[in-house]
């Protein structure tokens, strides 16, 4: 869509050749400004962080207060648009609501529970749909990153494009999953759960890769038992997995979801992790053991 706007090929756009839509690949375009966590545009912030605060929004302000080069149309690109702080959100909304001429704002969410009203109802709001598991395997396939892990990838993406790209050669996501998948349902007595916690107690680095990695798990066992249509393929999971998915009803899905949800919280106001952890294990052995014996 950023090319698109950018492209100056009189055409078919984007064209793809133009000096407009080169530049806009390799992300070098003067005139796009990309925001996402983790890579700030303003000085000053931390690279590792995991929002995106108000210093990127008005960092980005301040460059759209600049004229564009060739008097070009501008776009601003803004990534994982849930994660602004709720101060980020708040100094958008001014410019979203009279953005300077020849500016395109775009926010990319998968998560619009999380933006302020004020901020949707100032948006145009296009909802992409999920594509089909065979046409993301031949983008993989055209873009020569097939791999041992594409298959689960694919069935991982929930019809994103982007995220079966993004997953299929990230060995440590594909590592992690595998602990997750041992941890969960699999772990049984009390015993098991604390030695499990304690080795987790110095990684809090990774609690938040681990919670999401483990929605998306349980996610992928509610596809498959509430929508056969989808065909989600538990092959790669362990057999305790594939039981509960077989068998578990909805009221235990939904005690699941949000013990995760209320354990991602509980971790963004600093609760102690291994507490939380062990937490939501038990949760899971609650719910696994009604179906499970
Ligand atoms: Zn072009």
């Amino acid at each position: 869509m950023a090319k698109t706007i950018l492209c100056s090929s009189g055409g078919k756009r984007p064209c793809g050749v133009c000096r407009n839509c080169v530049l806009a690949e390799k992300n070098e375009h003067p005139d796009l400004i990309l925001i996402e966590k983790g890579s700030p545009i303003a000085a000053g912030v931390k690279k590792d962080r995991n929002t995106i605060p108000i210093e990127d929004i008005r960092e980005m302000i301040r460059l759209c207060g600049i004229r564009s080069t060739d008097g070009n149309k501008r776009v601003v690109l803004l990534f994982d648009a849930d994660k602004m702080t709720t101060q980020a959100q708040n100094c958008l909304l001014k410019t979203l609501e009279e953005p300077p001429s020849d500016t395109y704002l775009i926010l990319a969410t998968d998560h619009t529970e999380s933006i302020l009203p004020t901020i949707i109802s100032r948006c145009r709001i296009l909802r992409t749909k999920a594509w089909d598991d065979q046409y993301i395997l031949s983008v993989l396939d055209r873009n020569h990153v097939l791999g041992e892990h594409s298959a689960d990838a694919v069935a991982a993406a929930g019809g994103s494009i982007g995220r079966a790209l993004e997953l299929t050669n990230d060995d440590s996501y594909w590592k992690l999953r595998d602990e997750v998948m041992d941890i969960f349902f699999q772990t049984t007595s009390r015993s098991d759960v604390l030695k499990i916690s304690n080795q987790w107690k110095d990684r809090k680095q990774d609690a938040e890769q681990l919670f999401s990695v483990l929605e998306s798990l349980v996610g992928m066992l509610m596809e498959y038992r509430f929508y056969r249509d989808r065909k989600t393929d538990l092959s790669a999971f362990p057999p305790q997995w594939q039981k509960f998915a077989g068998k578990a009803q909805e009221e235990e899905f939904v005690v699941l979801t949000n013990c995760i949800s209320s354990s991602k919280k509980q971790l963004q106001y600093s609760l102690n992790f291994q507490a939380v952890l062990e937490k939501l294990i038990f949760t899971f052995i609650g719910e696994g053991n009604k179906w499970l014996q």
